[in-house]
């Protein structure tokens, strides 16, 4: 007898290479395999030819009318047949299936699934219908190692032991409450339906179970998390309360406030898991600043990392410029890839000794060898450049910081409760006053010109440009701008001022060079590749001119022109494009509307539609084997309302009432892909 926690091999048929595939599917056991749910139904159900439309799948019942005619031409066969279908003849034709005419005689009744062609009144066959069989047929997922047809035969064969078996993961108050099926009748209801209704009920339930599971595993990392003995920052409030006097600006309300919410962790015995979230150019690099002094002040050191050399060079110059116009002695030191072998061997042995109060890098922090003499708390900015594998690998770091993780990207609510579940999430939701909106135009390439007169009398009374080109080198298509040229361009258009140009390819030195020559108005105008796209903050440059630019994304382009703006001169964007579909017009259209990331965020999705969005992995969106979390948003809020109610119960894994759920989760940890 087979049971639910018995390996997929224990089934006949399941050799080596079958359970190689299955377990490419994510099919370890029983259990497993019998989650494994179809994506749809092919409706077998009969119908009329008047109720069907051409191109159809369906299933048509009738009498034959005319015996069985098998032509042969070549290696390939066609078998033909009439049938009458009240009152109305249908001509069927089945391909490469001779041995169909065995089967049939003129007066039977018989059904027969195929694709309806209406105008010749004709049906290409594809099977045979008993007319036992039910009325709707599962489609699995299936990969090149194993068909769907074997699933759904190992499926048959593992129900036909376990069924009735299960209990139910999802705790009966909580079925009660939204009308959900038992597990034994939920999973039947999937692979065996009765009809679409019974396939519908099954799905619900089904798409529920899998939000519940996951929200309680997000709960309980939350958890974990929190009850991890993190040590409380003992920090020094007045020590920081100078520092913030010292600044070069008066910190927003929304500033002070994510200040507030991140100290209040960092005092707590208990791990802090926070994101900051705040449209770019609203500030967040000196929040960062705040945490990591106030960490330092406590005897600890911080860490920040960015996703590129050229912004964690500039964290690192901002950083100790902040400390020291406060006249705070700290040691604030720059860790990236670049390093000589002799400089980063020093650098690591102070750190490891704490003499390094902030370090400052890119992803090279990761690297094993990379040890704090006692890390309090580890900042990530442009989170959602990194990956939650990154984020994991920080906290794995030997001790478990603090984290705050810090994006200008806006979270819609489906990744909130999802990607982000186990975070906490303060917002920065104002800009610092004094900003004026940045103006945003669009230019085709024909009025280039005018663009580069427009830069020029920008620079002419003291402001800096930007100009940035989607590609590195020429390509193929002669039509992309690259850099290098519109750089050589650019120097014989205005040969009065210094142009730099920046790109990938560069030395971290010579990126660091031309960033720091730009920052000091000894280059006016930077003609970049994307690199800059991130984080970059030289409050002089009032102009991003961006070439070909339906060919960024909305997001990249909203983080283009959040690259000025940044100081109290009036700033501009203007978007060179000549776009050649709606979708980029679109973009462009909505970049020129708002100055809003929310709204472009918003817009962004829709642009995109939810299909894409789950398709591209860049969302963060997990993947869900049978609920769509952008579709049934409503079900996972539902899902994360109830997961939190149940483990804010005392004693809530004790009561028999969720032991099957208490089981599941602990016998499905170890291979749980949202987690990885
Ligand atoms: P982002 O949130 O995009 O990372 P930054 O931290 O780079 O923004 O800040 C953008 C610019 O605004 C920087 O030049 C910074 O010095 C300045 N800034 C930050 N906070 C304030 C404030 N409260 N008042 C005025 N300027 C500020
Ligand atoms: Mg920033």
């Amino acid at each position: 007898m087979i049971t639910r926690v018995d390996n997929v091999d224990i089934l006949p048929g399941v050799g080596p290479k079958r359970l190689t595939a299955l377990h490419e599917l994510g099919i370890f056991t029983i259990e497993d395999l019998i989650s494994y749910f179809p994506f749809r139904y092919e409706d077998l159900g009969e119908r009329l030819p008047s109720e069907t439309l051409d191109g159809d799948k369906v299933t048509f019942k009738g009498i034959v009318s005319a015996p069985p005619v098998v032509t042969r031409f070549g290696k390939k066969n066609q078998t033909r047949f009439g049938l009458l279908i009240a009152r109305e003849n249908i001509r069927i034709t089945f391909f490469n299936q001779p041995w169909i005419a065995q089967n049939i005689d003129v007066g039977q009744e018989v059904a027969v699934y195929g694709t309806y062609n209406a105008a010749k009144a004709a049906l290409t066959g594809m099977k045979m219908i008993n007319a036992s069989t039910d009325a709707l047929d599962p489609i699995y997922p299936s990969s090149k190692q194993i068909t769907a047809k074997t699933i759904r035969h190992l499926i048959e064969l593992a129900w036909a032991d376990i069924r009735g078996t299960l209990d139910s993961l999802v705790p009966i108050e909580i079925r009660t409450k939204y009308r959900l099926l038992d597990r034994n009748t939920q999973i039947e209801s999937m692979h065996f339906p009765v009809d679409m209704t019974a396939a519908k009920a099954g799905r619900r339930s089904a798409a529920f179970e899998e939000f519940f599971i996951f929200q309680m595993r997000l709960q309980l990392l939350k958890l974990a998390d929190q009850n991890f003995a993190g040590e409380g920052v003992v920090y020094d409030p007045s020590a920081l309360g100078k520092f913030e006097l010292s600044l070069p600006f008066k910190l927003t309300k929304a500033q002070k406030k994510v200040i507030a919410e991140i100290l209040q962790d960092q005092k707590r015995a208990r791990h802090m898991n926070r994101l900051l979230q705040g449209d770019v150019g609203s500030g967040k690099t000196v929040v960062a600043a705040m945490a990591m002094y106030a960490v330092v002040t406590a005897g600890m050191q911080a860490a920040i990392m960015a996703p590129t050399e050229i912004l964690a060079q500039q964290h690192a110059l901002n950083m100790a410029q902040l400390f020291e116009n406060a006249n705070i002695p700290l040691r604030v030191e720059l860790l990236t890839s670049g390093l000589k072998v002799s400089a980063r061997r020093q650098l690591l042995e102070d750190l490891v000794n704490g003499e390094i109060d902030i370090l400052v890098g890119t992803h090279a922090l990761l690297q094993p060898d990379v040890a704090f003499h006692h890390l309090g708390l580890a900042v990530i900015d442009e989170q959602h450049r990194f990956g939650v594998n990154q984020r994991a690998a920080l906290r794995e770091n030997g001790v478990n910081p603090d984290i705050l993780a810090m994006t200008a990207t806006p979270i819609p609510r489906t990744l909130s409760i999802t990607a982000y579940g186990e975070m906490d999430v303060s917002v920065i939701d104002q800009l610092p006053s004094g900003r004026k909106e940045i103006k945003t135009t669009r230019m085709s390439h024909n009025q280039l010109d005018n663009a580069i007169a427009f830069v020029k009398n920008q620079i002419d009374v003291g402001a800096q440009a930007y100009i940035v080109t989607p590609l590195i080198e020429e390509s193929e298509s002669l039509d992309v701008q690259n850099a290098t040229a519109m750089y050589e361009a650019m120097q014989l258009e205005l040969p009065q001022y210094k142009i730099g140009l920046l790109h990938g390819r560069l030395s971290n030195e010579e990126k660091k060079k031309l960033m720091a020559e730009f920052k000091d108005n000894q280059i006016q105008i930077l003609v970049a590749t994307t690199v800059i796209e991130v984080g970059v903050d030289v409050p002089n440059a009032t102009v991003m001119l961006i070439l070909d630019a339906d060919r960024f994304g909305l997001a990249q382009l909203h983080q283009l022109r959040g690259r000025v703006g940044r100081g109290s001169r009036q700033s501009y964007t203007i978007l060179v494009a000549d776009p050649k579909t709606d979708y980029g017009t679109a973009r462009l259209d909505a970049m020129v509307e708002t100055t809003n990331g929310f709204i472009l965020a918003q817009k962004d999705l829709e642009l995109r539609g939810s299909g894409d969005i789950l398709g591209t992995k860049q969302s963060g969106v997990p993947e869900f084997m049978v609920g769509d979390p952008i579709k049934d948003l409503t079900m996972m809020e539902i899902a994360q309302q109830e997961a939190i109610k149940l483990v804010s119960e005392e004693n809530w894994d004790r009561k028999p009432n969720n032991q099957a759920l208490v089981d599941y989760l602990s016998r499905t940890m170890a291979h749980y892909r949202h987690f990885d």
